[in-house]
């Protein structure tokens, strides 16, 4: 039957049974203990009749009593009954209510989430479990409605990361039309600039949305760090040589065994060395350390540039962020990188983080990668 299947009914019976059970057991009792009691009884009182010089059966005598004390216990049950049966029903009401006006609130909010209400909360009942309930369920209607709040901001950042390039290959190819600007190398070297900035940008937009969801194929294998960090030194040699910046690769081991994907650890060495270069002034220094641990190895890159506001670090690894959005721009930055680069080295069982004591005091990237795996 369905109706038993719906708790407020459940509730009811349960108490309805408690009352049923509780007169039919006193009935029973009072039965059987009324039947010696009046035995009892009779035998007293067919003594001081007979004292009394009065003839009654025991039998008329027992007949007597036993209708009466049954009239009693009868009239008293259902009074007693009754009670019960009222004061059951509207303790069974008041609870379904206490237990059932929560669990629908909490049905009906998840409905309107599920439309697309993500500001949805139900009201924190009184009792413990249900308020752990409606707690619970409002904090993850906050989590909801933050993941939400991300993904249309998303949406904007992308829109507005490309927006940037493409009006410079529109305004080209309108200079183009007009005949304000002619075809020569020049101007298709700098509408190729800019298609390549869209290319990178597209590129990392996929490797992010990889790497956030756990999707990235990584080759895990035992390899030796050392001569890994020599060639992306050299690989950006030329950046550094034009900036005329010194890099200090001396305090490192001659060789170290890491447990990690080589082609993705050189992705997080290039990211972290190519932004030290990029934001470290003319003669300035860059400063890599390799330290073994027991469990695991320690990367730093040091650099004595413009730093970063203590107000920006914890944002720092946050999808599109950038502390000088117009100077990062300039130089084609997104702001992805360094979310690209702790995610992938999270998937290769290490960490990443920053300190920096402020504008102009250099910044430190540390990251670490497992010794075995
Ligand atoms: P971008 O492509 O803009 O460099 P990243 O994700 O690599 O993006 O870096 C995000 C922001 O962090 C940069 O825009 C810059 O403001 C800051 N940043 C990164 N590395 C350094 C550094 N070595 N020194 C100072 N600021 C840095």
């Amino acid at each position: 039957m369905t109706i038993w299947r719906q708790l407020r009914w459940r509730i009811i019976a349960a108490y309805m049974l408690v009352v049923i059970v509780g007169v039919v057991t006193l009935a029973w009792m009072a039965n059987i203990v009324s039947e010696h009691t009046v035995a009892t009884a009779v035998n007293e009182l067919s003594a001081s009749v007979e004292g009394m010089g009065m003839q009654a059966t025991d039998e008329q005598l027992s007949t007597i009593l036993l209708t009466s004390v049954r009239a009693t216990v009868t009239q008293s049950l259902v009074v007693a009954g009754l009670a019960a049966t009222l004061v059951g029903g509207i303790a069974s009401v008041l609870l379904v209510r206490e237990i059932l006006l929560p669990l629908r609130q909490i049905t009906q909010s998840s409905q309107r989430i599920a439309a697309g209400h993500y500001d949805e909360r139900v009201a924190v009942p009184t009792s413990d479990e249900l308020a752990t309930l409606a707690t619970n369920f409002n904090q993850m209607a906050i989590a909801l409605e933050q993941v939400e709040q991300q993904r249309i901001a998303l949406i904007g950042n992308v829109a507005h990361e490309l927006r940037t390039p493409l009006t410079g290959v529109e305004g080209y190819l309108e200079g183009l039309v007009d005949g304000i600007f002619s075809n020569d190398p020049e101007t298709l070297n700098a509408m190729q600039h800019e298609v390549r900035r869209l290319r990178r940008l597209v590129d990392d937009l996929q490797t992010l949305s990889r790497v956030e969801s756990g999707q990235i194929e990584l080759q895990l294998t035992y390899f030796n760090l050392i001569p890994l960090l020599q060639r992306v030194v050299e690989q950006l040699r030329p950046q550094i040589t034009a900036q005329n910046l010194t890099l200090d690769l001396t305090d490192r081991p001659d060789s170290l065994q890491v447990y990690a994907d080589v082609d993705r650890t050189a992705q997080v060495l290039i990211n972290l060395i190519g932004n030290a270069i990029q934001y470290t002034p003319e003669g300035g220094s860059i400063t890599v350390r390799v330290q073994g641990g027991d469990r695991k190895v320690q990367i730093s890159v040091q650099d004595t540039g413009i730093g970063i506001p203590a107000e920006s670090l914890p944002y720092l690894f946050e999808r599109f962020y950038r502390v000088d959005r117009s100077r990062s721009r300039s130089s084609g930055g997104s702001g992805i990188g360094l979310t690209i680069t702790r995610h992938l080295v999270w998937a290769m069982g290490g960490d990443l983080d920053v300190a920096s004591d402020g504008p102009d005091q250099g910044s430190t990237f540390r990251f670490t990668l497992p010794l075995s795996g």
